[in-house]
């Protein structure tokens, strides 16, 4: 360590500041911690909160190779579930797509976001790390100097300041990060104009694949996440309400998009979370201000089409990780310097291929030529998917991987 870092001390002062304790800055402060980096993770909820907050699920080959390569797999090793088969249904009949057989040939290890979380969490507090819960952060200052400061309210109502040489925000998109943005950084943003309610139903899965229903009512999608629960989306309207879902009406249009009826029944359970996803995506560039570093959703916001989301936070943090160290350790800033554009090229392959997942799983809601029009472009995305093998490759290779990715 550089005299620089050897400065700071414990309490109100560390060399960086992790905002948010998500699968972005837990990694983060792990490899941090591990390169004898002084951080802290400053997190808003509780300790309860993030280890059972449900999101994400599935986690594509290289997003495993990172964990692996530094030691924090061992939960997704042991429980996690080899996933390579997605099936399409729609009024044209199903086609099951394998795509560890095409491609780059790579899978999914499905492993929930919030036992993910508690594996990280419990690597890096068991490896000494600090990690301050019901901490909110309001702003970031000072990021134009090497001097930046996070004001925080702390669980009692008292404001505290944490000062730091460098701040990372993982702490989502409504964060403390963006809102200290400067006035000139640009927003790329998109309303996809489509949303799901999202359901977790104690029920096993119903197939051994991820499912795509297809649907003129709208879409359906059956995800595995254990043994034992299985995530479903539904697409709805945009001012739909959960009241407006008794789980009779759930399990009749999930059994309707996913045509129960001729490939058979949907296990059914209690549903217990449920929510409405608005499909959005944004990104912001770039992703450093001075001392201010986004990483995750803090960066970019990328719709659940794709599962992309947990996959590029992940990605982001490695490369974060990597940088600080150069820098703080080596004083080389060069990581530093490229870390935006560099993860910027991943972010735009991922956004696009999740927004063509979108056109692919969505018609247009009304009769009119517009709704007509996307409505046969559907069609034809499908079927070109279900009969070109160029497609399928294509396909495969963005799918399982992680924006510019390719497999190793
Ligand atoms: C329904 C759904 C399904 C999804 N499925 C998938 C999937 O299958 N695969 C996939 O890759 N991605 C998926 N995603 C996306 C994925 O969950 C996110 O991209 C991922 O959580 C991003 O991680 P993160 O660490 O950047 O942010 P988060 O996980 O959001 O963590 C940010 C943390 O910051 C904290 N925080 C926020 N504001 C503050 C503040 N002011 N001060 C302190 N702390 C703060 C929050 O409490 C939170 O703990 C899904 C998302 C949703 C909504």
């Amino acid at each position: 360590m550089t005299e620089r870092q050897s400065t700071t001390t414990a309490g109100d002062t560390a060399d960086v500041v992790i905002l948010g304790a998500g699968p972005a800055g837990l990694l983060l402060g792990n490899l941090l911690q591990r390169g004898g980096v002084d951080c802290v993770v400053l997190e808003r909820g509780t300790r309860e909160h993030i280890q059972t907050r449900a999101r994400a699920g599935f986690l594509a080959a290289h997003t495993v190779r990172i964990l692996q390569r530094h030691g924090l797999a061992d939960g997704l090793n042991r429980d996690g579930q080899d996933h390579s088969t997605c099936e399409f249904r729609s009024d044209d009949g199903r086609f099951r797509l394998d795509y560890s057989r095409l491609g780059q040939g790579e899978r999914h290890t499905v492993y929930p976001q919030q036992a993910l979380v508690s594996d990280l969490l419990a690597h890096y507090t068991d490896a000494g790390g600090r990690i301050r819960f019901t901490t909110d952060a309001l702003d970031v200052r000072d990021t134009g100097t090497d001097r930046p400061t996070v004001t925080v309210r702390t669980a009692d109502g008292r404001p505290g300041h944490w000062r730091a040489r460098y701040v990372a925000g993982c702490d989502g998109r409504h964060g403390a990060a963006r809102r200290s943005l400067p006035a000139h950084t640009v927003r790329h943003h998109l309303d996809h104009g489509v949303s799901w309610l999202g359901l977790l139903a104690d029920a096993p899965p119903s197939l051994d694949a991820v499912g795509y229903g297809v649907h003129s009512r709208g879409f359906a999608g059956h995800m595995a996440r254990t043994s034992t629960v299985t995530r479903y989306y539904l697409q709805c309207a945009r001012d739909t309400r959960t009241d407006d879902w008794p789980d009779d009406r759930i399990w009749a249009e999930l059994a309707l998009r996913l045509r129960a009826d001729a490939y058979g029944p949907l296990h059914q359970g209690r549903i217990g979370q449920r929510g409405v996803v608005h499909l959005e995506s944004d990104v912001i560039e770039p992703l450093r201000h001075g001392s201010l570093f986004l990483a995750g959703d803090a960066a970019s916001l990328i719709s659940p089409s794709a599962a992309k989301g947990a996959n590029l936070a992940v990605l982001e943090a490695e490369l974060l990780a990597e940088a600080l160290l150069d820098d703080l350790a080596h004083g080389d800033p060069a990581g530093l310097d490229t870390y935006s554009a560099r993860c910027l090229d991943h972010i735009w392959r991922a956004q696009e291929f999740s927004h063509w997942m979108i056109g692919l799983l969505h018609g247009s809601p009304g009769t009119d030529g517009e709704a007509r029009f996307r409505d046969s472009l559907r069609r034809s995305r499908i079927s070109a998917l279900r009969d070109s093998r160029a497609q399928q490759d294509w396909f495969a290779e963005h799918y399982v991987g992680v924006g510019a990715l390719r497999a190793a």
